[in-house]
């Protein structure tokens, strides 16, 4: 069912049922891969004392262990140098026994994340965070994509929303989310506009998408007053509350305003979750070693 024959307005675009379907096929996979000898392994490489990220690193590996793909998380000091970091992600690049290396921000200051990345091996690098694979993506060769760019993608795909000649509208340009989509949409034919902290007038730019992405950082930035009632809206924003909650970039309110939106949290997080998940599975399969 497309989103448009859904009745009315406010159409919830979760992500559970995708990426459940992500994770069963994953799970396949793994087992699979360990019966041939050659069970998965991610490693996550952490440098930081930052409570919300060791939360959301023991998450991925929870994730992990219940499709039967081994985690390992290395933490490193949080003053540890672009150096240190990078000795840390040689190693595992040369570790024929794992297989997809995710680099954890924050890092510690003064350590350029995009340089740092530049130490995975592309092979093992399924959050995209290599600038080699963005620049592979941005040219049409294959790379895994980071899987929050990937997830936006997948979850119109699932509730079948049409991109081709669409107008789409990001909200962001960080190479980690607001340009690998703008790729991944371009890919898929629609016309893409990329807003950021300097763009002039923003409501009138975003109320013009069939399709908004919002991926700033930055709660209820996307009022009422920025969207089209026909427009379908992810939200990928996540920006921790006072009391320990979770709330996107778009306000609440919008929901009833628009075609559909994704919540925050249950949205596009847990898929991009399973999304790499399922990349660690396709380079332990391809070979990477
Ligand atoms: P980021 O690197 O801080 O980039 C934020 C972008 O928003 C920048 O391009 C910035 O513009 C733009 N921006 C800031 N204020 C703006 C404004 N008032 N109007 C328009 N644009 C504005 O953040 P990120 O890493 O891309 O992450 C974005 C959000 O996604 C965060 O909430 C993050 O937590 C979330 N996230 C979610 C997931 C998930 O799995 N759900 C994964 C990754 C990130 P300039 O370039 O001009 O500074």
């Amino acid at each position: 069912m497309t989103a448009g024959e859904r009745a009315g307005y406010g159409v919830r675009l979760t992500g559970a049922e995708l990426a459940a379907g992500i994770r069963a096929q994953v799970s396949a996979s793994a087992a699979a891969l360990a019966a041939a000898g050659r069970p998965p392994r991610l490693a996550v490489v952490v440098a930081t004392t930052d409570e919300s990220t060791a939360w959301y690193v023991r998450s991925i590996a929870g994730a992990a262990s219940k499709v039967g793909i081994a985690c390992d998380i290395m933490e490193l000091a949080d003053t540890a140098d672009s150096e240190e970091i990078q000795a840390a992600l040689r190693r595992l690049s040369d570790d024929p026994s794992v297989h997809g290396i995710i680099l954890q921000t924050p890092l510690p200051t003064g350590v350029s994340f995009a340089r740092a990345a530049l130490a995975i091996d592309p092979a093992k690098d399924v959050d995209g965070a290599n600038p080699t694979s963005l620049g592979r993506l941005a040219a049409g060769i294959d790379a895994f994509p980071p899987a929050t760019a990937q997830a936006v993608v997948a979850l119109l795909e699932h509730y079948d929303i049409p991109l081709a000649g669409r107008t789409a509208v990001v909200v962001g340009r960080s190479t980690v989310v607001g340009k690998p989509v703008a790729h991944l949409l371009l890919d898929r034919h629609a016309t893409v506009t990329v807003c950021h902290s300097r763009t002039a007038n923003l409501v009138e730019v975003t109320s013009r998408a069939d399709i908004l992405i919002a991926a700033v950082g930055r709660p209820g930035l996307i009022g009422n007053e920025h969207v089209d009632p026909a427009a379908v809206v992810i939200d990928v924003g996540t920006n921790a509350t006072d009391d320990g909650g979770l709330v996107g970039d778009v306000d609440p309110g919008v929901e009833s305003h628009v075609a559909a939106l994704t919540p925050v949290p249950g949205g596009v997080g847990p898929v991009t979750t399973a999304l790499l998940l399922e990349h660690t599975v396709r380079a332990a399969e391809e070979g990477a070693s």
